[in-house]
C-alpha cells in the first residue's frame, strides 16, 4: 500500500448526490453537479448522471476533455469564464459555458459558427460578491445584446455568490437575479435557466424560501462533504465521512512544544506559534503543504492534534493519543474543502475511488 492515500468513500457520496438530487428535482430545478474539487473524476461525474444529475460542471476544460475521453457523455458545463485562448476546446467540448464579457460571447459565435455549430452561453450577473459576472444594474442591456450574437444561444443567466466575498445568498439578492430575468424576458428575449448559485444557497432550498423563478443549482461541496464553508455549517442531513485521508509515520519522538533557538519564518513566510506545553509525543506524517494544508486536516484519531507542517513533512501532537503508536503507523483525517481540493490535485497523493 502506498501513501498518502485519499480513499472516495462510495456510499456516502451517493448517499448525499441521491439526497440532492431529490432536494433540487422536487423543487423543479435543474442540477448541475460540480466535480471540480475532484479534478474532474470521471467515476465521480459517472455516479452523479446515474443518479439523476442534470449536467456536470467543472471549471477547467482540461477536467471536462477528461471525462470524454473517459466516455462520460455529459452534458458539460465550463463553470469558470473562458480564456479567449481555450475558446477552441470550449466549442469542441463544453455544452454550456459560463460568460460575463460581450468581446467572449463574439469570439465564441465566431468560432462556433467556424466550426458548424452554436454555443449554449450561461450569462454570469454579479449582484455583490465581486467575482465574476456583470454587475446587476448593467445586466439587462449586456445580455440582450450577448442574446443577439450569432453562433451562441442564451441557455440562461446565473450567478454565484460566497466564494470571493463571501456574500451570503438571500431572498434579497435572489429576488435581484429574478427581477433581472424577468426584465430581459420582457424584452422578447427567451432563455431557459435561472441559475441561483451553489451550496452556499441550498439552505434557501432546505427552509423553502427560495425565490420563484430560480430553476437551476450548480452544486460541488455540498454534495462531496457535506459541509457549506461560507455559511460555517454542516448539513445534517448530509454525510460528512465522504473522503479519508491516509498518512503514515515516519518519526515519532518526545520533543519539547517550543522549537528552541530564535524564531525566524517557516518555510512557507509564516510566523509559526507554539504553545508551551512542556515535552510532547510528536509524530511526523509524510505530508505537507505541497499536498494538503495542515490547517484543512481533521484528525478521525482521538487524541491527535495537527501542530504545524513544511512543505513535505506535517508535526502532530500524539500525547493524548488512546494505544500504542509506532513509526510506520498509519493516521487518518478528514479534510476541509480547501485541503480536499490540494490534496485532489497533489500527483503524491494517491486516489483510491475503488469503491465507487
Ligand atoms: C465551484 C462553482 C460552483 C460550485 O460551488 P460549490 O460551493 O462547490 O457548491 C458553482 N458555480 C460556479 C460558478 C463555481 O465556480
Amino acid at each position: 500500500m502506498r501513501y498518502p492515500r485519499l480513499i472516495a468513500n462510495g456510499k456516502a457520496l451517493e448517499y448525499n448526490a441521491k439526497t440532492v438530487v431529490k432536494m433540487c428535482h422536487d423543487m423543479g430545478i435543474e442540477l448541475t453537479a460540480v466535480v471540480k474539487v475532484t479534478c474532474g473524476e470521471p467515476r465521480l461525474a459517472k455516479m452523479y448522471l446515474d443518479l439523476g444529475a442534470d449536467m456536470i460542471g467543472d471549471s477547467r476544460v482540461e477536467n471536462i476533455v477528461k471525462m470524454r475521453n473517459a466516455d462520460i457523455k455529459g452534458p458539460f458545463v465550463l463553470l469558470r469564464i473562458p480564456m479567449i485562448s481555450e475558446i477552441p476546446d470550449v466549442i469542441e467540448n463544453v455544452d454550456v459555458v459560463l460568460v460575463s464579457e460581450l468581446s467572449v460571447v463574439s469570439a465564441l459565435g465566431k468560432e462556433a459558427l467556424r466550426r458548424g455549430k452554436i454555443q449554449k452561453i450561461l450569462y454570469m450577473i454579479d449582484v455583490g460578491d465581486l467575482r465574476e459576472g456583470v454587475w446587476y444594474e448593467n445586466a439587462v442591456d449586456e445580455i440582450v445584446k450577448a442574446s443577439k450574437v450569432d453562433g451562441v444561444n442564451l441557455y440562461g443567466i446565473g450567478t454565484n455568490l460566497g466564494c470571493y466575498g463571501g456574500v451570503i445568498p438571500n431572498e434579497e439578492n435572489m429576488n435581484l437575479l429574478v427581477n433581472i430575468a424577468k426584465a430581459i424576458k420582457s424584452r422578447e428575449v427567451n432563455f431557459r435557466i435561472v441559475s441561483g448559485g451553489n451550496t452556499a444557497a441550498l439552505y434557501l432550498l432546505e427552509k423553502n424560501i427560495l425565490p420563484n423563478g430560480i430553476n437551476g443549482y450548480r452544486l460541488g461541496e455540498s454534495i462531496v462533504l457535506g459541509t457549506d464553508v461560507t455559511n460555517n455549517r454542516t448539513f445534517p442531513f448530509l454525510h460528512q465521512d465522504t473522503f479519508t485521508l491516509q498518512s503514515e509515520i515516519v518519526e515519532l519522538k518526545t520533543k519539547p512544544s517550543v522549537p528552541h533557538g530564535k524564531i525566524g519564518r517557516d518555510a512557507m513566510g509564516r510566523i509559526p506559534v507554539f504553545e508551551d506545553l512542556g515535552k510532547r509525543l510528536k509524530a511526523i506524517v509524510a505530508i505537507g503543504e505541497q499536498d494538503v494544508p495542515s490547517d484543512g486536516l481533521k484528525p478521525i484519531n482521538k487524541g491527535v492534534r495537527v501542530l504545524h507542517a513544511s512543505s513535505d513533512h506535517t508535526v502532530l501532537d500524539v500525547t493524548d493519543f488512546k494505544g500504542s503508536l509506532k513509526v510506520g503507523d498509519v493516521l487518518e483525517f478528514r479534510l476541509t474543502y480547501g485541503a480536499l481540493l490540494r490534496a485532489m490535485t497533489s500527483s503524491y497523493v494517491y486516489k483510491d475511488w475503488s469503491q465507487l
